[in-house]
């Protein structure tokens, strides 16, 4: 029954008569009864119902011993029995006389064997389960009547171990009615849990056990993975604990108890899933149980992309596609495509292919072209297309990949541009052989690089030691293939890097390569300490000798000499990581002849003729005349020279500039050939700058020049002086009469020396903190107190932009230099040059800002003078702006007087009106009258705060000199 219990029916046997038990739930047949004192008797319950009974009441004889046994009972899978017995017993104290023979129990045994054993009963063959009393007993009723209470006990016997059992009751001397006896176990029926079905199981043997059954998953379910279902059945018939479960597999899932697949449109991906959704967005399906749903044509669906994401297709091409190219580098840059294909994988791939000009036949550029960061599955939209040869054709295509691409079968999408290389410096030099190795030198060769990317004309050996710490590192140049670098210290290990030059520069260096030189010889002691950091001339190796021929003297040596060679005179510069050269001061030498010799080469006077006299310098006229070295073509050049009976200082300044001119090498600054020492004259020869200083130049040729010659000029100054601040060299004395100018209009920085230039400066003029100093060119903080700076340069360069600009006109006009120092001071700055671009006067102003870190840098104004000459537009002058000059004041947001009409609005526009009435009072009722006010008259007003009075004191400065120039009266302080 539902309680869980299996009830077996059995029967007592009377030995006399067959007869049924009371009414049983089951199939009732017969009990066998088995002692001639129990008797098979009709009666009636509590209720007055009628039943059958066995009875037994020998009350009245002692030593009774009546048994009743049942048929032998099968027990089937059952371990535990269940006997549940009914009856009334009678009180003994009812019964008259029975006092000494009368029982109140009766008991109960089982016997067990796997079959029946015929009917006899054998006492000692029965195992006692107990000895049974009543609750309850028959009562005399009220009206007399006996009155039957029916007695229940339950007794439990097991574990059984044979087929089957017989029960047995045992009267020993009681009246007794045994009403009915229920045998039975128990089984946990057959449920659905947690989608797994456990079938009937019968309980354990003991009333503690637990039977552990396992799950078997309902239809279309699985095991939970590592939780395979499992339940307990106790020993009363309930399911306890359950374990573990099981899921609706993919495209299947719950509907009460069982598993019912996805309908159409719905998917189940995972059994871990609980419900079915919906199709996502591009795929469909039209069956019904399935894990997924299909892509709609021109979808897909990327290996890695889950079920439950939307179909994507490629994305479209990439837009916008643009290049830069920086000699054989491209850039390209370009856009996300408009159509990501509705995924957010995009990346981008490059295909390179070199084209051949004439007919267009393109090859992929293969493995030498080098792309950064890469050349596919780039994330960021540029890339940089890196060791393409100089002067090619390339295509690059550009295309936008997502995470199906490749499972697409549709035509390729991709931007596409086609680029052709310009000039470009050589590739590096990689393969460098060390062929011989020597105590003080190392003779390496090498193999010229991959792309040369034009003809190589040089190569630089740079070299250092390895261990040294401040890296101070020298350089040798080769013509060919091989170098032997000379000099070295012994068993000291050296570090080479060799790069290629070409019309188009120098390449990069190769690799480093690192040589140890050999073992002193025992015996040969030199000091080498100091020839890394001693300064060598430019002097070339012995094969590079050049000889100078001509008809009057036989073969003679000139050009470079080796005389001064004396073993450690090589070509070596010094330089400071990370890699610029530094300047070195000529009078830190002790010996300047031999600082002419580091940076000057030697020249033999027979390869100058000197033709006419161009100008006079304060050592000796400048010439112009002609160079011939041997196996070069005859240059024109300028000849400085030193006038006769001179004194030894006054020709060691005369070589100064020679040492100091001969360290730079830069486009925009005056190249030195190199000197006469060995002769007389002594001579600095130099390139010729045809077009002589730039201040007369320019006042020769006013107004001939179109705005952009102009700043082309100011941009090659600004380069040169870039070039020598980066030195760590500082001018000085940088004005358009130092700057020359050659034939194409290349302007270069001139004028190199010490204290000596600006003593031969007629500008210069002893200032109240001595020395001689050019006062309209030079900085505030370098009048005041000799601060000479890069930044006090920039200050002159702002200068040199107003004298270009102005064509040479001269700066603060006819003002004297106590004016000049006053009025910039006050504040007061130069005015805009007629016809000058508002953008060139305010990099002037910026160049002289009071504080000398707010100047811009050379480099700066280089940037900025390049990005007005790619901008024309920039230099367009404002019609009217020019023919009036622009405010002269640095404080560029101080209002403009000339736009006020009366000194009550003026007063508002520098947000002092509450003083309107002190001004009007005093009768300052024109603008004039109030730029005439000094901070004494602002006082008397009654204006007591300092701020205020400040405030209006400097507005009032600005208004005069706004005024001054209105007037074009110049300034007067
Ligand atoms: P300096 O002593 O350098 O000021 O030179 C005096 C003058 O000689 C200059 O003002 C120029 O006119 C002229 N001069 C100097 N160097 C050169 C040169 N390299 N080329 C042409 N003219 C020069």
């Amino acid at each position: 029954n539902m309680t869980g219990n299996i009830y077996i029916v059995v029967f007592l046997f009377p030995c006399k008569s067959m007869l049924l038990l009371r009414t049983n739930p089951y199939k009732c047949t017969k009990l066998v009864l088995c002692s001639f004192q129990w008797e098979e008797i009709s009666g009636l319950d509590e209720n007055y119902t009628p039943i059958r009974t066995y009875q037994v009441c020998q009350v009245m004889e002692p030593n009774q011993n009546n048994w009743l046994r049942t048929s032998w009972i099968e027990k089937g899978d059952a371990q535990r029995i269940f006997v549940e017995l009914k009856f009334t017993l009678r009180d003994c104290n009812s019964l008259p006389g029975v006092v000494g023979t009368c029982k109140e129990t009766f008991n109960l045994y089982y016997q067990e064997t796997d079959s029946e054993v015929g009917r006899n009963i054998r006492e000692n063959q029965y195992v006692k389960i107990d000895t049974i009393a009543a609750d309850e007993s028959f009562t005399q009723g009220d009206l007399g009547e006996r009155k039957m209470k029916l007695n229940t006990e339950v007794r439990i016997i097991g574990p059984l171990s044979r087929r089957g059992f017989y029960l047995a009751f045992q009267d020993v001397g009681a009246c007794i009615a045994l009403v009915s006896v229920n045998v039975y176990y128990k089984k946990c029926w057959s449920i659905i849990e947690n989608l797994a079905t456990f079938p009937d199981t019968v309980t354990g043997s003991e009333f503690s056990s637990l039977v552990e059954v396992e799950g078997m998953c309902v239809g279309d379910a699985e095991e939970e993975a590592d939780n395979a279902p499992k339940m307990h059945c106790s020993a009363e018939g309930e399911w306890l604990v359950p374990i573990g479960k099981c899921i609706c597999k993919a495209g299947f899932h719950q509907k009460g108890d069982a598993c019912e697949p996805c309908g159409r449109g719905f998917y189940k991906s995972s059994s871990q899933d609980l419900q079915c959704s919906r199709c996502p967005a591009h795929s469909y399906n039209d069956r019904e149980g399935l894990w997924r749903c299909d892509c709609e044509d021109g979808y897909y669906r990327a290996h890695s992309d889950p079920p439950s994401v939307a179909c994507t297709r490629p994305p479209s091409a990439p837009q916008n596609l643009v290049y830069n190219i920086n000699q054989t580098t491209v850039s390209l840059e370009w856009s996300p495509p408009a159509d990501m294909g509705g995924r957010n994988d995009v990346t981008y791939r490059i295909m390179c292919r070199r084209c051949s000009w004439e007919p267009e036949e393109c090859v992929p550029c293969g493995g030498n072209v080098g792309y950064s960061p890469q050349q596919a599955e780039l994330v960021d939209t540029y890339v940089n297309v890196v060791d393409l040869l100089a002067h090619a054709n390339y295509t690059f295509e550009v295309e936008a990949v997502n995470g199906v691409s490749d499972l697409s079968r549709t035509q390729r999408l991709f931007a596409a541009v086609s680029v052709a290389t310009s000039q470009a410096a050589p590739s590096q030099v990689s393969e460098v052989i060390r062929e011989r190795v020597q105590q003080r030198s190392v003779q390496l060769s090498w193999q010229e690089p991959e792309q040369p990317n034009g003809v190589i004309t040089e190569y630089e050996i740079k070299y250092y030691e390895k261990d040294q710490k401040d890296r101070i590192y020298s350089t040798v140049k080769s013509r060919s293939t091989s170098a032997t670098v000379n000099n070295l210290k012994p068993s000291t290990a050296y570090v080479f890097q060799i790069r290629a030059f070409t019309t188009a520069g120098y390449g990069t260096y190769g690799p480093r390569l690192e040589v140890t030189t050999k073992e002193e010889a025992s015996g040969t002691s030199r000091t080498h300490a100091q020839i890394l950091v001693k300064q060598t001339g430019l002097l070339p190796r012995p094969d590079q000798l050049i000889v100078c021929s001509s008809a009057s003297l036989p073969v003679r040596h000139c050009g470079y000499s080796k005389a001064d060679q004396e073993g450690d005179e090589e070509l070596y510069f010094q330089f400071k990581f990370p890699g610029t050269k530094t300047y070195i001061d000529p009078e830190t030498y002790e010996d300047p002849n031999r600082a002419v010799h580091q940076f000057a080469k030697e020249l033999d006077a027979s390869c100058i003729k000197i033709e006419r006299v161009i100008g006079a310098g304060e050592f000796g006229e400048v010439c112009s005349g002609r160079m011939k070295l041997p196996g070069k073509r005859d240059t024109s050049v300028a000849i400085k020279t030193l006038k006769v009976g001179y004194s030894e200082k006054q020709r060691r300044d005369f070589l100064c500039e020679a040492s100091i001119m001969g360290q730079f090498d830069h486009p925009n600054v005056v190249h030195l050939e190199g000197v006469v020492t060995r002769g007389k004259p002594v001579m600095i020869v130099i390139e010729y700058m045809e077009n002589g200083s730039l201040d007369a130049f320019l006042r020769k040729h006013d107004g001939q020049f179109t705005v952009i010659q102009l700043v082309g000029m100011l941009r090659g100054i600004a380069a040169g002086m870039r070039y020598l601040s980066d030195m760590g060299y500082v001018h000085r004395d940088l004005a358009a009469r130092n700057i020359l100018v050659n034939s194409n209009l290349v302007c270069k920085v001139s004028d190199f020396g010490l204290s000596r230039v600006i003593d031969d400066d007629p500008e210069a003029v002893y200032t109240t903190t001595g020395g001689k100093i050019p006062v309209r060119w030079t900085a505030m903080e370098a009048i005041q107190y000799r601060k000479f700076t890069s930044a006090s340069d920039v200050w002159s360069y702002g200068i040199v932009m107003w004298e270009v600009m102005s064509y040479g006109e001269r700066p603060y006009w006819d003002m004297s230099n106590q004016d000049v120092i006053k009025a910039i001071e006050e504040g007061y700055r130069l005015p805009a040059p007629m016809d000058c671009p508002p953008g060139l006067h305010q990099l002037m102003l910026d160049c002289w800002q009071k504080d000398r870190a707010d100047r811009p840098k050379f480099d700066q104004i280089v940037g900025i003078l390049d990005k007005m000459i790619r901008n024309p537009n920039t230099l367009k002058t404002p019609l009217g702006t020019c023919t009036r000059p622009i405010s002269p004041l640095l404080d560029q947001s101080t209002p403009d007087f000339t736009t006020f009409r009366s000194v009550g609005e003026w007063l508002e526009a520098i947000k002092m009106e509450r003083y309107r009435d002190n001004f009007t009072v005093e009768g300052y009722s024109s603008l004039e009258s109030v730029a005439r006010m000094s901070i004494e008259d602002v006082m008397s007003l009654g204006i007591t705060l300092v701020g205020h009075q400040k405030k209006i004191m400097s507005n009032i400065q600005t208004m005069r000199a706004q005024m001054l120039n209105l007037h074009g009266t110049g300034i007067q302080v």
